[in-house]
């Protein structure tokens, strides 16, 4: 396959929900938060370190009934698409990422279910989440297998009565399970003799027993605990999908859907920081102006953030729109979903740090809430696969393309992009394509010096992929507005021109950060001449591409303001 840039579906609504629907969905979810978490609960649930689960069970049950929009309808759901869940969880991050924690655990804690389990299983378990509301939990973790889950330790042995498997005996330990102390039912990895297994368990089985909830640095108003099993017994019925040894398998094949969850949860952690930033700024007068006046606070603390969010959330909706188009079989997405989580969780955990800064003091104490939504918005590069796991998997991917494709992946991009550019030249589509080429050389200088044997160069490589991904993706979207072709759910907050300008700052940072970080990397860890490489970057070319940032920097403060004046 070609670089993933190539292949955006045409946009359409007609997977998942109508627009209208997710907007009324929102709205409610909004409207309810309005009333039942106020930000002084907010403070005060986060401040005593509770979860307040009367309010998970309701947005997730009859009152706000937020599990359907992931359940498909043939269960009772409203069969939401990728598309739909990222708008809904970026809106639920906005608010709080504990609590959207814990509505990401139900779906999370099912998600072997949906690709696992038999029809029967998919019929008794989907249906009583969209039905009963009933909450999950995700049991993969353990003390000893975090990353690598590969090493887990817990065991399911087969009982078996007149020489018929009719059940397991599961023990072991879970570690930092999200809704571990309050779900209703549990998703548990665990080795059988065909290899790891997921099964189902019910709260209340004999020997299963929870810790008590982990004092966290953040998302305080989720529930995490260890689970401990010592010898449980669950049904041969409760085995997912009824074989053994399937259990890694099936826990990658959604990784590419659930990051794009988790992505969101960045990029609405950060919008919600950086908004409170904006806010502030307009209204905090020194030396005699209002900080949102002044050019080297406002360039610095604000715009380079949104920026980056925005990157992530073009990379978010593009895979969301893959999958929902059938791309993401078998988890055919899932580097798109690493970048795309990569990005936007990384942009959000920044934004968030510097909208403490654009507080000064204030931002250092807890009345002004962006001190809490740093502390929460942490989480995002470390669950459902840390930042450095996230830089290996999108490297080992992209450099088994560029191998494959004896070294046209990027330079296939760098094209596209350049056709981009012919049809829309504002867009930063020719700032991209320079990105893309200087990767496609980097590359190639990695396989002659086979430097890739550095894991340094290898998580690095990441880094730079999901940066030249990242601009490729924003221009399409930039140039997606500018031709009224955006995807009829999208998000709208900027228009044509302002999404122009911003592609345009992320393309030239992107295009900078490959040629010149990848330059000190590769140089850093090869012994030969590599004379020949620095003209392959193009860094002439990338420094020229500079001009205007500073203009384009202020046009974006001036749409970012402009809702003040
Ligand atoms: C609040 C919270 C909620 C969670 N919820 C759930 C849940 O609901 N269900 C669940 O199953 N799990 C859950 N987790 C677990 C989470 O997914 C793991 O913490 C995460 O995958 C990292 O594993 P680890 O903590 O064991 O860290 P480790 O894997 O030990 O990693 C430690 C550090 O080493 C780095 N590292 C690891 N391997 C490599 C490598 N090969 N090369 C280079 N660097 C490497 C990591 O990036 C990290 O920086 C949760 C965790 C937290 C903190």
């Amino acid at each position: 396959m070609s670089a993933s840039v190539q292949t955006a579906p045409a946009p359409s609504d007609s997977v998942g929900v109508d627009a209208e629907t997710l907007s009324l969905a929102i709205e409610s979810l909004h409207d309810f938060v309005a009333k039942q978490l106020p930000d002084s609960r907010q403070l005060e649930l986060d401040h005593e370190d509770v979860c307040p689960e009367d309010l998970v069970r309701a947005m997730c049950g009859e009152e706000l009934g937020l599990q359907l929009l992931f359940i498909p309808e043939q269960y009772g759901g409203m069969g939401g698409g990728a598309v739909d869940v990222y708008r809904l969880c970026e809106q639920l991050a906005r608010i709080d990422i504990g609590l959207a924690t814990s509505v990401l655990a139900t779906f999370l804690g099912s998600d072997p279910i949906f690709v696992g389990a038999t029809a029967e299983q998919k019929a008794k378990w989907l249906t009583r989440i969209a039905e009963e509301g009933i909450l999950f939990a995700y049991g993969a973790t353990e003390p000893e297998a975090g990353s690598d889950l590969g090493a887990l330790r817990t065991t399911a042995t087969p009982m078996a009565e007149d020489g018929a498997v009719v059940g397991y005996r599961i023990s072991g330990r879970k570690q930092w399970i999200s809704n571990g102390g309050i779900a209703d039912a549990y998703t548990i990895l665990a080795r059988t003799p065909g290899g790891p297994s997921w099964f189902v368990l019910e709260r209340g089985a004999e020997g299963f027993t929870t810790a008590k909830p982990e004092d966290k640095h953040g998302i305080r108003l989720s529930n995490t605990a260890a689970l401990y099993l010592d010898d449980v017994f669950v049904p041969v019925e409760n085995l997912v999908g009824g074989v053994e040894g399937q259990g890694l398998v099936q826990a990658q094949q959604v990784f590419g859907y659930t990051r794009l969850m988790v992505a969101a949860f960045g990029l609405g952690g950060g919008w919600s920081a950086l908004d409170r930033a904006i806010g502030y700024s307009t209204t905090r007068v020194q030396a005699g102006t209002p900080l949102s006046q002044k050019q080297g606070y406002v360039h610095k603390l604000i715009v380079p953030h949104l920026v980056r969010l925005e990157a992530g959330r073009a990379m978010i909706e593009e895979t969301g729109a893959r999958i929902d188009a059938g791309e993401g079989a078998d988890g055919a997405l899932n580097t798109e979903g690493a970048i795309a989580k990569y990005l936007a969780t990384e942009a959000g955990n920044a934004a968030a740090e510097a909208a403490i800064q654009a507080h000064g003091g204030y931002g250092y104490t807890r009345e002004f809430l962006v001190e809490k939504i740093k502390r929460d918005v942490r989480i995002t590069t470390i669950y459902e696969g840390t930042s450095e796991i996230m830089e290996m998997t999108i490297a080992r991917d992209r450099w088994q393309q560029h191998l494959k494709t004896s070294g046209r992946y990027y330079r296939d991009l760098a094209l596209q992009l350049r056709g981009l550019h012919a049809a829309q030249p504002d867009v930063g589509a020719a700032t991209a394509a320079l990105a893309g080429e200087a990767l496609a050389a980097l590359l190639e200088a990695c396989r002659v010096g086979r430097l890739t044997r550095n894991q340094h160069v290898l998580l690095r490589l990441g880094e730079l992929v999901a940066y030249a991904e990242g601009a490729g993706s924003l221009a399409k979207r930039a140039a997606a507005a500018a031709e009224g072709t955006l995807h009829p759910k999208a998000d709208t907050r900027f228009g044509p021109a302002e999404l122009a300008a911003i592609s345009r700052v992320f393309a030239r940072d992107a295009a900078l950060r490959v040629a010149e970080d990848g330059l000190r990397w590769v140089r850093g860890a090869s012994t030969s001449d590599l004379s020949g490489l620095a003209p392959s970057l193009h860094l002439d070319e990338i420094h020229a591409a500079q001009a205007g940032l500073l203009a384009d920097m202020d046009a974006i403060a001036s749409a970012v303001y402009q809702a003040f004046r």
